[in-house]
């Protein structure tokens, strides 16, 4: 591989991306090299390059969702060939070894790599991945559309299992995953009660659209009491409002990598067994899982596409919460 690459550099938190040309990726032992098609923005994206996830690697470049092709494959990778589309997610490396590792909780490892923020993702227009991570992907999917199932897709999968039974299921944030996990909730059979930010009625209307039976402002109490919630939105505030919706036994879970403070609340709130937990990460066995269903159900995934080098105007536009889905990168030179 020789020549160099065209990325989105974040060199400094804090500042916006630069364009950069990069050395075009190695395939090092157990990697593959891919071409990068489509890479979505996270909202994790926008707290690594506020500074809100400290450490970085610098410089950096972002992006964990990433759907490419395989170009190139180092030694030992039998997984792959060249040719192959596939997906990239945030857990890019586990140690294997530790309490984490050896107990089915990958997620949780303690010296885990992660794609875009330890190790170089996919805002540019070649990327490198160790390919034990790496996923296959679903047919009847166009590129762009794949790229939020490798994160809003696959922690919202996870955090539906969290919540566990939960019929009537509350979703407080209504974008790239939830408008993914709506539509796996309905074809489990569960009613969606959708929350978005107060007056955003087009945000409602969507959620409408996916099959919400219900969508209104966050403040708004549900029409009947849910029995568990997932918080999208990274605002603590939300934490006493959704145990405030949920009734007893239910769980809320935090699907958010950052929150602002959770204010104090009254234990009664919590009591009667209602659960309060986080989701971390994913598993390799999470993306197993929820691509096999992302096979049968098809989902719909509303995505509107920026050219590479506009990755600071789609970061922008998630702050502003002007994006209805998810927001995808395209390198250049793709069709
Ligand atoms: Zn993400
Ligand atoms: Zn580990």
């Amino acid at each position: 591989m020789t020549g160099t690459i065209l990325a989105m550099l974040l060199e400094e938190p804090g500042q916006p991306l630069k364009p950069a040309l990069l050395s075009h990726p190695e395939p090092l032992k157990g990697e593959a090299v891919l071409r990068v098609h489509a890479c979505g923005i996270c909202r994790t994206d926008l707290h690594i390059s506020d500074g809100e996830l400290t450490n970085p690697k610098l410089p950096l470049v972002l992006g964990h969702e990433i759907v490419g092709t395989v170009v190139a494959v180092g030694v030992g990778v039998e997984r792959f060939s060249e040719g192959d589309r596939v997906g990239v997610p945030w857990l890019g490396w586990t140690c294997g070894t530790c309490h984490y590792c050896q107990t089915g909780r990958e997620n949780l490892c303690d010296h885990a790599r992660f794609t875009g923020y330890n190790l170089n993702g996919g805002y540019a227009g070649y990327t490198s991945a160790d390919a034990r991570f790496c996923f296959p992907l679903p047919g009847g999917y166009d590129d762009v559309r794949l790229a939020p199932l490798l994160c809003a897709g696959l922690i919202g999968y996870r955090s539906l299992r969290a919540v566990g039974e939960a019929e009537r299921l509350g979703l407080y944030g209504f974008g790239a995953a939830a408008h993914l996990v709506a539509q796996v909730a309905r074809f489990e059979g569960r009613q969606v009660f959708a929350f978005t930010r107060d007056g955003d009625h087009e945000g409602q209307a969507f959620a409408r659209e996916l099959g919400a039976v219900w969508a209104g402002g966050s403040t708004e109490p549900p029409p009947e009491p849910l029995d568990g919630a997932i918080i999208f939105a990274p605002a603590g505030q939300l934490v006493p409002t959704a145990l405030r919706a949920v009734r007893k036994g239910g769980t809320v879970v935090c699907a958010g990598i950052h929150m602002s403070p959770i204010p104090a609340f009254p234990y009664q709130i919590l009591w009667g067994e209602r659960v309060l937990r986080s989701v971390a990460n994913l598993t390799r066995r999470d993306g197993e899982e929820f691509f096999r269903l992302a096979r049968q159900v098809q989902l719909r995934v509303d995505v509107e596409t920026l050219p590479l080098t506009d990755a600071n105007v789609g970061l922008e536009r998630l702050r502003a919460g002007l994006v209805k889905g998810a927001v995808v990168l395209v390198p250049p030179g793709d069709p």
